[in-house]
C-alpha cells in the first residue's frame, strides 16, 4: 500500500517554495534592519517548559500538544510555539550578561494537535521575533511597527491592526472576577469547553468560535474599563508612538490572545481576505513568562506570523517560480556531450541551465523547455558544432541569434547581469 503523509502534515513543492523563500528572505533583511538575530532552537522541549510557560489552562497545554514519552522515561513535547523555548535560551546561556536586552527572531515549524482544516494544519510554520529585557512601552511599538513592515514589504493589503491592553497580574485578577460574574448568568449559552473555562480561565472564552458563545460573550465588561493606572499609562504611551509612527489601529477590547502568560499590550493583524481563520499573527507583551520558566523578573513581547495563512494572502500575480535561464536542446551524440559540458560550466557560474539527458528530438526538446519556461534556449546540432557555433533562442521575443560557443558564458553572463 501506498504510504501517505500523516495527516495535517503538509509537503510544501517546487512550485510552491519560491513563495516560502520570498517571505522568510524578507523577514530576515527587515528583521535584521531593525537590529534583531537569528536563534535556531531546538524542535522537542520538556514538556513542562511548556506546560508552565504557557500555562495549563489554554488550549494549547489542554489539548493540542504533541507529548509523548521517551525511551528514558522522560515527558517530551514538539514545540507548540517558539517563546517559550526562545526565553529557555536566553536564560539558559545567559544571554543578559552580553546585554540586557535581546532582540530575536526564529523561522520554523510547530506542531499543535488541532483539527486540520483550511489555514489550520498540525505541523505548520511560524516567524517569530522577541524582544526580552524591556519594559518599556516604546518597544511595544517598535515591535508593532516592524511586524506591519514586513507585512507590507511582502505585498499584503487590506490589513488591520488590533490592539487591546489585557493588563498585568496585579488589575486582571479583578476584571476577571466581574467577567466570570457576568458569563455565569449566561452559562447556559455556553458551551461544554466554555462552561469549564468559566471556572479555569473565563478570559478565553472570548476566543471561543463557537456562535452562542460569542453571543454571551458580545455585551461582557471590557478589560481596558478594569485595567490599573500603570498599565493604563503603559498602554496609553503604546497607542502614543504608534500614532508618532504614523500606524492606525483599531481598539479590540474583545482580543484576549490565548496563551496565559501575556499582559499589558496585545495585538492582532487580521486580513480581509481569509474568511474564518483570518489572523495572520498575533503578539504581545509577556512579563510573566520568565518567572514561570526560570524564576527571573524579565519582560518581553514579541509576534508570531502564521507562514501558511500569510503565503496564502501572497499577490497572485507575482512569479516566484524558479525557471531555468537557459535550456540546451542538443541533437546528437558529439552535441549531448558538448551540451553537458556547457551546462556543467554554467551551473559553477550559477547560471541555471537544463538538458534533455535523453537528446529526444528537437520538437520534444522545445516542448520541455517551454514547459520549464526557460527564458532561452541553445540549439546545437552536429552542423553547428562542426562550425563552433549555436542558435541562441530568446524564448520570449523569439528573437535568435548565432553565437560562438567559447564565447558562450560570458554572452550569458552579461545578459544575466542586465536582467538583475
Ligand atoms: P487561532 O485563534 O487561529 O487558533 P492562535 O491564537 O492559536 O490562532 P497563535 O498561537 O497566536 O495562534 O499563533 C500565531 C499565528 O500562527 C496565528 O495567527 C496563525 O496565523 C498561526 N497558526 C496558529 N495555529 C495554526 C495552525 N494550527 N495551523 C496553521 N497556522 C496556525
Ligand atoms: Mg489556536
Amino acid at each position: 500500500m501506498e504510504i501517505k503523509a500523516v495527516r495535517g502534515f503538509n509537503d510544501l513543492l517546487p512550485n510552491e517554495i519560491g513563495k516560502w523563500q520570498f517571505v522568510e528572505e524578507t523577514a530576515r533583511e527587515v528583521f535584521e534592519g531593525f537590529g534583531f538575530s537569528e536563534i535556531r532552537i531546538p524542535i522537542l522541549e520538556r514538556t513542562e517548559l511548556f506546560s508552565r510557560g504557557i500555562g495549563e489552562a489554554t488550549d494549547i497545554v489542554e489539548k493540542e500538544m504533541y507529548t509523548f514519552t521517551d525511551r528514558s522515561g522522560n515527558s517530551l513535547t514538539l514545540r507548540p510555539e517558539a517563546t517559550a523555548s526562545m526565553a529557555r535560551a536566553y536564560l539558559e546561556h545567559q544571554l543578559y550578561t552580553f546585554d540586557p536586552v535581546a532582540k530575536l527572531y526564529c523561522i520554523g515549524p510547530m506542531f499543535r494537535y488541532e483539527r486540520p482544516q483550511k489555514g489550520r494544519y498540525r505541523q505548520f510554520y511560524q516567524i517569530d521575533a522577541e524582544v526580552f529585557g524591556v519594559e518599556n512601552p516604546m518597544v511595544d511599538a517598535e515591535v508593532i511597527v516592524m511586524l506591519i513592515h514586513f507585512l507590507k514589504r511582502v505585498g499584503l493589503e487590506k490589513l488591520e491592526l488590533q490592539i487591546n491592553s489585557l493588563g498585568c497580574h496585579a488589575c486582571r485578577p479583578r476584571y476577571r472576577e466581574e467577567l466570570k460574574k457576568f458569563l455565569t448568568q449566561k452559562s447556559f449559552q455556553l458551551c461544554e469547553d466554555c462552561q469549564r473555562r468559566l471556572q479555569t480561565n473565563p478570559l478565553r472564552i472570548f476566543d471561543c468560535k463557537v456562535e452562542t458563545c460569542q453571543e454571551a460573550i458580545a455585551n461582557a465588561p471590557k478589560v481596558t474599563d478594569f485595567i490599573c493606572p500603570e498599565c493604563q499609562k503603559h498602554f496609553d504611551k503604546v497607542k502614543e508612538h504608534l500614532e508618532t509612527a504614523g500606524l492606525t489601529y483599531i481598539l479590540n477590547p474583545r482580543m484576549v490572545r490565548g496563551l496565559d502568560y501575556y499582559t499589558r499590550t496585545a495585538f492582532e493583524v487580521v486580513s480581509y481576505q481569509l474568511g474564518s481563520q483570518n489572523a495572520v499573527t498575533g503578539g504581545g507583551r509577556y512579563d510573566n513568562l520568565f518567572q514561570e520558566i526560570g524564576g527571573l523578573e524579565i519582560p518581553g513581547i514579541g509576534f508570531a506570523i502564521g507562514m501558511e495563512r500569510l503565503v496564502s494572502l501572497l499577490p497572485k500575480d507575482k512569479e516566484f517560480v524558479q525557471t531555468p535561464y537557459l535550456f540546451i536542446a542538443a541533437l546528437g551524440e558529439g552535441p549531448l556531450k558538448e551540451a553537458y559540458r556547457i551546462v556543467n560550466q554554467l551551473h559553477l557560474q550559477g547560471i541555471r541551465a537544463e538538458l534533455d539527458y535523453e537528446g529526444k528530438s528537437l520538437k520534444s526538446q522545445m516542448r520541455r523547455a517551454d514547459k520549464f519556461k526557460a527564458q532561452y534556449v541553445l540549439i546545437l546540432g552536429d552542423e553547428e558544432l562542426k562550425q563552433g557555433k549555436a542558435v541562441l533562442r530568446n524564448m520570449e521575443t523569439k528573437f535568435q541569434e548565432e553565437i560562438p560557443i567559447p564565447n558562450l558564458v560570458n554572452i550569458l553572463k552579461e545578459k544575466v547581469r542586465r536582467q538583475e
